[in-house]
């Protein structure tokens, strides 16, 4: 019988000892699940610097932005709500 070794190497570059799954791969270690996450990786980057941007630009004017929502599966849309407000104090 073949070993029943993933086919992956850890992040230390250590053979993966985990349990593979049809691809010969455990699940993390899967061509199509490292495909999707690295894909998601690049999405919540892209989503993050525009958010950043957006904060920075309200904070800029002086008004108070707070993410509201975010997408966090697929990392596509999120909610800003800002607020511009005289009473600076009231801020907790
Ligand atoms: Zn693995």
């Amino acid at each position: 019988m073949m070993e029943r070794k993933c086919k992956g190497k850890t992040a230390a570059g250590e053979a993966c000892a985990g349990k593979p799954g049809k691809s010969g791969y455990c699940a993390a270690h899967a061509p199509a699940q490292l495909a999707r996450r690295k894909a998601l990786e690049g999405q919540k980057a892209r989503l993050g610097e525009v958010l950043d941007s957006v904060i920075t630009t309200a904070k800029a004017k002086g008004w108070h932005a707070d993410i509201s929502s975010q997408d966090k599966q697929g990392w596509k849309y999120a909610s800003v709500s800002v607020s511009r407000s005289s009473r600076r104090l009231s801020e907790n």
